[in-house]
C-alpha cells in the first residue's frame, strides 16, 4: 500500500509542531493537519511568552509558533493548513478526511487537537487578550505586580488562579454569579483567608472596557439587576476549557470532562498505532512546555510502534 504514510498529526500546537520536529528527525514524512482558522495553535492569540526555556528575554507567542512551524518543516515535515473533519482509528490502517473529502491513510495517528477555554462572549475579549485579558495565571500573572485584578469563576481553577494572583496584585476579587462557591472546600478555605481576595457574588460580567489596554469592567448583580463598575487592570477568566474531542467520539475513550485518556506515562490511547499529547489530555497543566513535552513523548511512542511493525 504506497499511499500509506507512516504518521498523521492532527493539531498544529506546541504538541503538534514538536510530534512533527521528532517525527520528521526519524524520517517518518509525517503529514500535519495545522487547522484551518487557527494553525499554530494557542499561542498565536497570545503577545509575551515569557516562560518557554531558551528565550532569555521572551518571544511573542505567533513567533515562536512560526519557529516551531519552521523547525518541523526544515527537517521534512509536511504542513497543511486544514481541518480533518472526519477520522476512522480502529483498523490497522488509519484514515483521516480533510475538508475537501480527500482520504489520507496512515499506520499511526497523533492527536494533539488541544483544547479551547471557554469565553464569557463579550466584545472586546478577543480584542484585549494578551492586553489585560488572559486565561491563564500561571503563564500572565508576573505581568501584573502590584495591580487591582478580576478573576471570573467559582471552581476550583478560579481559586486556584486568584490564589495565585494575589503574590503579585494589590487586590483580587472573585467574580461569582452564585452566592456559593463550586470549588472544594480546602480551595475555598485558602481564598478566604486570603487578605488580598475578595468576593462579588451574585454578579457577571456585562461589559470589559478599554481601548489598548483593559480599564475596567462592568458587573451586574444576578439577583437584582443592579450594575457597578469594577476598576481593574487584569482579568482572569475562569470558567472553564473544552477539549476538541468531538471527532474522536465513539472512537478513543474519552473522560468525564471530555478529555482523551492516555495510558500515562506514556502517549498511548486505548487503540494501537493512535497516540495523544497536549492540551487535549492534559486538565492540569496547560503549558506550551508540557505540551511540546508531550508532543515529543507521542512522536517516540509512535516511532517505536512503526519500527516494531517493521
Ligand atoms: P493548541 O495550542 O491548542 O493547538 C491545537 C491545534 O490543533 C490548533 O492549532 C487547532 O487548530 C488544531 N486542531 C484542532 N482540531 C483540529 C482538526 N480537527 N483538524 C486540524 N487541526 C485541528 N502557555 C505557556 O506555557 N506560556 C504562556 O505564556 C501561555 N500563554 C497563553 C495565552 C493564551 C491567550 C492562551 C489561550 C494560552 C496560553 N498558554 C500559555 C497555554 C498554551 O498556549 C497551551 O498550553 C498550548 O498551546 C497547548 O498546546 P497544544 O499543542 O496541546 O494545543
Amino acid at each position: 500500500m504506497s499511499d500509506v504514510r507512516n504518521v498523521i498529526i492532527i493539531g498544529s500546537g506546541p504538541a503538534g509542531y514538536t510530534a512533527a520536529l521528532y517525527t520528521a528527525r526519524a524520517s517518518l514524512q509525517p503529514l500535519v493537519f495545522e487547522g484551518a482558522v487557527t494553525a499554530g495553535g494557542a499561542l498565536m492569540t497570545t503577545t509575551e511568552v515569557e516562560n518557554f526555556p531558551g528565550f532569555r528575554d521572551g518571544i511573542m507567542g505567533p513567533d515562536l509558533m512560526d519557529s516551531m512551524r519552521a523547525q518541523a518543516e526544515r527537517f521534512g515535515a509536511e504542513l497543511v493548513p486544514d481541518d480533518v473533519i472526519s477520522v476512522d482509528l480502529t483498523g490497522e490502517i488509519k484514515t483521516v478526511t480533510d475538508t475537501a473529502g480527500t482520504v489520507h491513510r496512515a499506520r499511526a495517528v497523533i492527536v494533539t487537537t488541544g483544547s479551547q477555554h471557554r469565553k464569557l462572549g463579550l466584545p472586546n475579549e478577543d480584542t484585549l487578550s494578551g492586553r489585560g485579558v488572559s486565561w491563564c495565571a500561571t503563564c500572565d500573572g508576573f505581568f501584573f505586580k502590584d495591580q487591582d485584578i478580576a478573576v471570573i469563576g467559582g471552581g476550583d481553577t478560579a481559586m486556584e488562579e486568584a490564589t495565585f494572583l494575589s503574590r503579585f496584585a494589590k487586590s483580587v476579587t472573585i467574580v461569582h454569579r452564585r452566592d456559593s462557591l463550586r470549588a472544594s472546600k480546602a480551595m475555598q478555605d485558602r481564598a478566604f483567608a486570603d487578605p488580598k481576595i475578595s468576593f462579588a457574588w451574585d454578579s457577571e460580567v456585562t461589559e470589559i472596557q478599554g481601548e489598548q489596554k483593559l480599564s475596567g469592567l462592568t458587573l451586574r448583580n444576578t439577583k437584582t439587576g443592579e450594575t457597578s463598575a469594577l476598576p481593574v487592570t487584569g482579568l482572569f477568566i475562569a470558567v472553564g476549557h473544552d477539549p476538541r474531542t468531538e471527532l474522536f467520539k465513539g472512537q478513543l475513550e474519552l473522560d468525564d470532562e471530555g478529555y482523551l485518556v492516555v495510558e500515562a506515562p506514556s502517549t498511548r490511547t486505548k487503540l494501537t498505532g493512535v497516540f495523544g499529547a497536549g492540551d487535549v489530555v492534559d486538565h492540569t497543566y496547560r503549558q506550551a512546555i508540557t505540551a511540546a513535552g508531550t508532543g515529543c513523548s507521542a512522536a517516540l511512542d509512535a516511532e517505536r510502534f512503526l519500527a516494531a511493525l517493521a
